[in-house]
């Protein structure tokens, strides 16, 4: 198990992350979301021992995290750090060996994933003739090449096509099964509603939001309800408890306080003709990290 636990961590003056704690067990895939500068790679390069954490306390299966554990992790940082002279072969023979692996394995292994990601073509090309998505294939094998019980990865959907986002999260599942424990970063909540078991939203380095999405989405009470027919928006407006009502071309949607409104806006629609939707929905995860970043920063 991964425990992050109190951790504060100042730049000189500036507050990047504030006593921030959360656990996240052996086949778990945990999400770190924020905007940018909330404090993401900051607490990624305190895991992993790479910046000294101003209070609290990191650990690994109860172990500090150090020169006797580091060949477990796997680490995928945000800003591009392949050697790009080096072939792909040498540069992930440099980052096994790192781990402790003999160059046999690595080789092994190597030859595995560029075969899954599709890109054995580039065994032997020099890094900077690749593509930016094929970089960051590279740049995932080099995380995952020593099977790490922890993986982190920094922002690792950045620059995918769909169809490669899906590969990695494939891959990430995999080392779910396998036990490992993984976390990673992103600001598209897309691809967190997708795959995430457990996750935290900072906000300028502080926790707003905390747990499985299910739990986030039952603690935010509020819903949506999505309605096609001749219902008048004043109507919808008025009633007590509606925060919004939006219009497209499809559908109305009422947004509601919570769910102890949804009959008073069901008694001004089944009044109304030609209705052939009425549907209550969570709202979007997306929607919720608009929401409580939209608060904190017009606190
Ligand atoms: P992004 O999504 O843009 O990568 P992030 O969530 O990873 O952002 P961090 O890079 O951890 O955020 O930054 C958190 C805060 O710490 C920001 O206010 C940033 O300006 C500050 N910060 C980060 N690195 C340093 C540093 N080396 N020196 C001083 N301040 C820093």
């Amino acid at each position: 198990m991964l425990k992050v636990d109190n951790v504060t961590k100042y730049y000189g003056e500036n507050l990047a992350v504030d006593n921030l704690s959360f656990e996240v067990n052996n086949g778990e895939i945990f999400g770190l979301l924020g905007v940018n500068g909330a404090g993401k790679t900051t607490t990624f390069r305190m895991i992993i021992g790479l910046l000294e954490m101003s209070s609290g306390s990191i650990t690994l299966d109860d172990q500090p995290i150090n020169y006797s554990n580091t060949n477990q992790i796997g680490f995928l940082t945000e800003e591009r750090s392949l050697l790009t002279k080096l072939t792909v072969k040498e540069q992930v023979i440099m980052y096994g060996i790192l781990k402790g692996m003999k160059e046999k394995e690595i080789l092994e292994k190597l030859d595995y994933w560029l075969e899954r990601f599709h890109i054995k073509e580039y065994r032997e090309r020099k890094i900077k003739e690749l593509s930016k998505g094929n970089q960051q294939k590279i740049q995932f094998i080099t995380a995952i090449i020593n099977e790490p019980k922890l993986l982190i990865l920094d922002e690792p959907f950045t620059g995918l096509d769909p169809i490669n986002v899906a590969l990695f999260v494939e891959v990430m599942k995999e080392f779910k099964e396998k036990g490992s424990i993984i976390i990673f970063s992103s600001h598209r909540m897309e691809h967190v509603e997708m795959f995430c078991d457990n996750l935290v939203i900072l906000v300028k380095g502080k926790s707003v939001l905390q747990g499985s999405i299910k739990e986030i989405k039952k603690e935010y009470r509020k819903k949506n309800i999505h309605i096609i027919g001749d219902v008048k928006t004043e109507d919808l407006k008025n009633i007590k408890g509606v925060v919004e009502v939006e219009e497209n071309a499809m559908e109305i949607i009422v947004k509601i306080e919570s769910e102890k409104y949804i009959d008073d806006v069901f008694e001004v629609v089944k009044n109304s003709k030609n209705i052939i939707k009425f549907m209550v929905e969570d709202p979007s995860l997306n929607e919720i990290f608009l929401n409580k970043v939209g608060e904190v920063y017009e606190d």
